[in-house]
This record gives C-alpha cells, structure tokens and sequence, in this order.
C-alpha cells in the first residue's frame, strides 16, 4: 500500500523529533489511524513546499472530521485529538533532556534552539501575530504586534509551575516538556511560554511549590541563570509573581528594544568603581548597570534600591512613600549577560497614580497583566483605531509613565537623585 503523504510526512517529522525511530514507522501510522480513522488519498502535487506540522495536524483532524471521529463545532474534542497527534511529535522528557544537554555541549544557543523547534512543532507554543511592525514610540523603536484575542481551553488544575504540569492531561500540557536544571545546588526547571510575548519567551521555575522570596538570593540566581543562559534575558513580573503559590521567572533572547537602547547618559555611583551606570534613552526611567563581578552588580543595585525608596521630589509628584507610609517606589532588574560583563537594566516604579497606565492604553493591551512594554514589545489586541491613533495613545501614555520627564524639571530631579547616591 502506497503511504499517504500527509501520514508519510507527519510520521518523518515525528522521528526527526528524535522520539522514534524508523523502526516505528508501522506502529506510527496505526497509532495516526487509531485516532483519525480511515486515511484517505489528498493530491497534493510534488513541486508543493513541505507542509508545516501545523498545516499537518489541521489535514489530519480534517480527516477525523471527515470519518465521523469528532464534529468540527466542537473545539475541545478537537484540541483533545490535535494533543494526541502532537504528542507523537514530542519525545519523552528525558530524551528531550538527553537531546538538550547533548547540544548544550557545542554551544547554549544549539541547545535552545533544539527545544525552541520542538515547542514550536509539536504545537506548544502557539504564537499567532496578525501584524508585526516597528514604531518609534517617544523616539525609541518598539516592536508592535497585533494578536488575535487568546481563548483558553485549557483548564488544568494542576499548578502550570510545577514539574507535575508536564505531560499533565489532554490538552496542550500533554505536550509540555522541561529541562531540569541544577542552579547552584537547587533543582529548577526551564520550559517555553505557550503564548509568548517577546521572541522566545521562556519560564524558570524551582522545583519546588512556594511563593517567591524577592531577596539577594533571588537576583544571585537570576544571575546564575545568565550564565547558563547567556543569550536570554531574566526578568519578573512583580505584580502577577508576588501573589502565585509557586514563583517564576521569566525570559526571552536578549534583544528586546529596551535592551538595545542607547545610554542617555553615564554617571558614577561613589564607592563602587567598577560599576559603569547610565540612564537609558528609553520612555520610561530606566538605569543600567554594568561590571564584571557579580556580587559588585547586586551590591550597586541594592544600594541603588534603598536610595529610591528614600528619593522624593514633591513638585514632580515624586514621593517615595504613601500616607500609610508603605514604599511606593520599587526597582524591576532585567538581567543578562554582555560579552562577559553582566548588565541589569532597572526600570524604576513609582507606585503613585502619577505615574500608573492610562486606561485607554490599558485598553490596547492583549494582556493587561503582562509588563513586557517596558521591554518595549506591544501585544495589542485588534482594534479600529488607525495606526497614527494607536501610536499617540501609546505615546502619550509612556509619557505619563516617565517618572523623570524629558522636561529642563525632569532632568533636574534626575541629576537630584543621582546626587543622593
Ligand atoms: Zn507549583
């Protein structure tokens, strides 16, 4: 019997995923046919480029459809057999993990790369972008990407941070697979976002369920994530991470807009000489500090830290703690790695309603949690707006976000606070 190419190419990228051999190819088509049904016949001509194991999977639930497998309408049956096929493209954890470490010894990036291809095949990440475009936002190029809004199928109710999420279910954490870690003696596991906001968006997670401690310990793994990492950035949600059960971090390729924004200007921060420190040209207060010495860098950014939960300038609405006296300004650090220097990009918060999201900004955003802006990629939502009205909503919102404005005033109070360091 002559293969159906659908089922022939499908059954080729599951062996290339590394799970199978060609030995398998008999128990593969039945395993296919046990969950689709009868395969038929598609022409599909030669000079046609392969198909993606997207378009793949959609062929094949097609023909489940077509046997009666499942009814188009009913989405979550279909999500339920997409699983099952994609689990095919997904070998098991410790072939994943064998495969990782195997290319990790040519070079980090080989290593992700590998697990980033079979995220993306398999169909765990699901990134779906209507339109992707540059726009200079106060002068500072961002990427904008407009996204269809996300329905969720998926309801696990099994922690998403934990090792147990992976394979967990029917739906897409069937497909889910981590790599475990050892991070200076403690076991952590790294993983993709199934809807990523920035290019590669990536999770770390300790093995261990219990809500983050944001303490030096913290930022001296974030750092050594870094080194093991040093193409990807580390970061957190402050917000949305302080109130989990299990805490994360979180990454992506260090090539942000944030990151590669241009230092405004450079200064000296007395009694830590090997730090280089410089205001970011960006569209909100942002600090980078750079040295070569780990624990120079956590020192000069707690240091940095306490100065800003002290700083107040009342005429700028700048005001370090509340009528209760609880601090409103905190520093968000986005860590990685420059050659061998380390570098902590620290956007400054001030709190305040001052300085908080417009509403009609908020509106824009596909995910009002998410903080990736400040990276400068926005995931909008479709709207009706015309670009020109997106971009002064956008615009005028950084604006109110920039806690040291652009103003002859703004500059002032900057040079103010760098003089209290
Ligand atoms: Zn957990």
């Amino acid at each position: 019997m002559e293969e159906n190419r659908i089922l022939h190419d499908f059954i080729d990228m599951a062996i290339q995923s590394g799970g199978w051999m060609l030995l398998d190819r008999v128990y593969l088509t039945n395993r296919i046919i046990s969950i689709v049904g009868e395969v038929k016949e598609v022409t599909v001509s030669d000079e046609e480029k392969p198909l993606t194991s997207k378009e793949l999977i959609e062929e094949l639930l097609k023909m489940a459809i077509g046997n009666n497998r499942v009814s188009q309408t009913d989405t979550k049956a279909l999500e339920v057999l997409s699983s099952e096929l994609r689990d095919l493209l997904t070998p098991p954890p410790s072939v994943v993990n064998a495969l990782f470490s195997q290319y990790y010894e040519n070079s980090e990036k080989e290593a992700t790369d590998y697990f980033h291809l079979m995220n993306v095949t398999n169909g765990y990440i699901n990134e779906t972008v209507i339109t992707k475009e540059e726009m200079i936002i106060n002068k500072s190029q961002f990427i904008v990407k407009v996204c269809p809004e996300q329905v969720e199928v998926d309801q696990t109710e099994v922690c998403d941070y934990c090792f147990a999420s992976e394979g967990y279910g029917v739906f897409n954490n069937r497909n889910k697979r981590i790599i475990r870690m050892n991070v200076k003696g403690e076991s952590w596991g790294f993983s993709y976002s199934a809807t990523p906001n920035v290019k590669e968006q990536c999770l770390f997670m300790p093995e261990e369920h219990s809500p983050f401690v944001f303490n030096r310990q913290l930022q001296e793994t974030m750092l050594n994530l870094v080194d093991i990492y040093p193409h990807y950035f580390v970061t957190y949600n402050p917000k949305v991470t302080s109130s989990l059960p299990h805490g994360y971090l979180y990454g992506g390729e260090a090539s942000t807009p944030l990151i590669e924004a241009e230092n405004d200007f450079m200064f000296d921060i007395p009694g830590f000489v090997t730090i280089e420190a410089s205001l970011v040209e960006w569209p909100v207060s942002v600090i980078r500090l750079k040295t070569s010495v780990k624990k120079n860098l956590i020192n000069a950014m707690e240091y940095l830290t306490l100065k800003w939960q002290q700083y107040s300038y009342p005429s700028l609405d700048i005001i370090a703690k509340d009528e209760n006296g609880e601090n409103l300004h905190s520093v968000t650090p986005i860590f990685r790695k420059d050659g061998d220097a380390y570098v902590a990009e620290l956007v400054l918060n001030d709190d305040s309603s001052e300085f908080s999201r417009m509403l009609e900004y908020e509106n824009l955003l596909l995910n009002k949690n998410n903080k990736v802006d400040i990276l400068g990629v926005l995931n909008l939502k479709e709207t009706k707006m015309t670009t020109e009205e997106v971009i002064e909503v956008v615009t005028t919102n950084f604006e109110k976000q920039q806690i040291f404005k652009k103003t002859p005033e703004g500059q002032q109070a900057f040079v103010r606070f760098i003089d209290t360091l």
